[in-house]
């Protein structure tokens, strides 16, 4: 199923990606470890405060094609974006605890948290049996629940 990043608010926030690997990925950050990340699930917790919001932001990192700036670029140009859900007004390091609570792991650590002193990564391995409905609702725990988009 295509994700419409038209569908994303255009309001700031909190989003978290479900990206899948195929096949083992070394994202060849030098900063990190040279770990290669093996097949599976991974969820990248973010927020966008920036122009547009969200949904800038979710667009694109949908896009297969774009200029490397952060980490996660070279993860969506190269996994496949499963899915997305957002937490209008929230923080991404709140999101990396809440999945870390709730069995997601550090996939490698440093990844996506150059700037943050709290994470040890904003780049999570999914638990088991997680999918973009497991995703919708740890993001909005608390809140009235919604579809994955
Ligand atoms: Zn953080």
């Amino acid at each position: 199923m295509a994700i419409d990043a038209g569908s994303i608010p255009a309001a700031r926030g909190a989003y978290a990606l479900l990206v899948g690997l195929c096949a083992p990925w070394n994202p060849g950050i030098r900063s990190l470890s040279d770990r290669a990340l093996a097949p599976g699930l991974y969820i990248y917790c973010g927020s966008a405060y920036g122009p547009g919001g969200l949904r800038a932001r979710v667009a694109r990192h949908l896009r297969v094609r774009k200029p490397v700036r952060w980490h996660v670029d070279r993860l969506t140009g190269h996994g496949q974006v499963e899915g997305v859900a957002v937490r209008i007004g929230g923080h991404e390091c709140d999101l990396v605890d809440a999945f870390m609570a709730r069995g997601a792991s550090v996939a490698l650590a440093g990844f996506g948290s150059s700037d943050c002193r709290r994470c040890p990564a904003h780049l999570l391995a999914a638990p088991g049996r997680f999918d973009t409905f497991s995703l919708a609702a740890v993001v909005n725990l608390g809140r009235t629940a919604s579809a994955p988009l």
